[in-house]
């Protein structure tokens, strides 16, 4: 699969490219989803989905509330087993594997609601991820390392003392961020980062969204339901309807599609065509 015609600037592409790696790398997608199915009893929560993720791109997973964006994700991750269909990260089958042993093989997630551990640090929350996510066994001083490394891409106080309590919904949302990242994940899967935030608030974590990806190479997925901030930054977006892929292609082209406007965009449609065309314009 070849890299989207996205990148805003030459040196976006540029850098994209680089993300990229060698063009045999390339060619082949990082992670490729196929006939993805998970039933609940006799619901059928994500049925029979199919999508690639490139590397270097940012993917949108989009839809209506219950559309089986944070199933897709749920079962990517590991945390529920599929009920059919495949998931290859670097060609490698994942599906089925442990949340752990699949964060360890390179992929980690942001959860919509963010669970840290309350009396630590958020030093010690990033250190933790970074121990237990490691691909290969590392030290403690190697996973503090990595943890305040984490923390200063995000922006967030790494000093010994910085604690979780006095951080608002935007911060919360950043340690998840962090602690994902501490993990140095190959893909990353981030559920509503947006949620609870305020304009610039949201301005920041896309941009910060975007920076994870051109600095680090990390390739993401990225649901949210804020559509004029997520089309700013994605390069392709894949959309769910009832636990079905209904759409999938550039945004310019999708948030045109009657049935996707249908299902999901409605009156916003236009606002949301608008901001690609400013986003085109530079
Ligand atoms: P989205 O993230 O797109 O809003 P979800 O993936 O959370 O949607 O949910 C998709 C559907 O699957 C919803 O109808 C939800 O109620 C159902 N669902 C999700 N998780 C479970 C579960 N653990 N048990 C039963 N039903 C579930
Ligand atoms: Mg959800």
């Amino acid at each position: 699969m070849t890299l989207p015609v996205a990148a805003s600037t030459p040196a976006e592409a540029a850098i994209r490219f680089a993300a990229a790696g060698p063009a045999t790398a390339a060619s082949s997608p990082l992670l490729a989803v196929r006939g993805l199915t998970r039933r609940f009893g006799g619901f059928t929560a994500v049925d029979g989905v199919s999508f690639e993720l490139a590397r270097g791109e940012i993917l949108g997973l989009i839809g209506p509330n219950g559309s089986g964006k944070s199933t897709t994700f749920n079962v990517i991750a590991g945390l529920y087993l599929p009920s059919a269909g495949s998931i290859r990260l670097e060609g490698e089958e994942i599906g089925g594997l442990s949340p752990s042993v699949i964060c360890r093989r390179g992929l980690a997630r942001t959860f919509q609601i963010p669970r840290p551990f309350r009396k630590l640090g958020l030093r010690d929350n990033a250190t933790l991820a970074a121990f237990y996510g490691a691909p290969r066994p590392i030290d403690r001083a190697e996973a503090e390392r990595r943890a305040v490394e984490a923390l200063e891409l995000i922006g967030l106080p790494h000093h010994r003392d910085a604690g979780v309590a006095g951080l608002g919904a935007a911060g919360l949302k950043k340690l998840e961020m962090a602690r994902a990242l501490a993990t140095q994940p190959k893909v990353l899967l981030a559920d509503e980062s947006l949620g609870g935030l305020d304009e610039t608030e949201m301005a920041q974590a896309a941009q910060m969204l975007r920076r994870i990806r051109d600095e680090r190479g990390v390739s993401i997925i990225w649901v949210e339901h804020i559509m004029g901030v997520l089309m700013r930054v994605i390069d392709r977006c894949v959309v769910l309807d009832h636990g079905q892929l209904i759409a999938e292609g550039l945004p310019a082209a999708v948030t045109r599609d009657p049935r996707v406007i249908e299902v999901y965009l409605g009156t916003d449609a236009r606002e949301v065509q608008d901001e690609l065309a400013a986003r085109a314009a530079g």
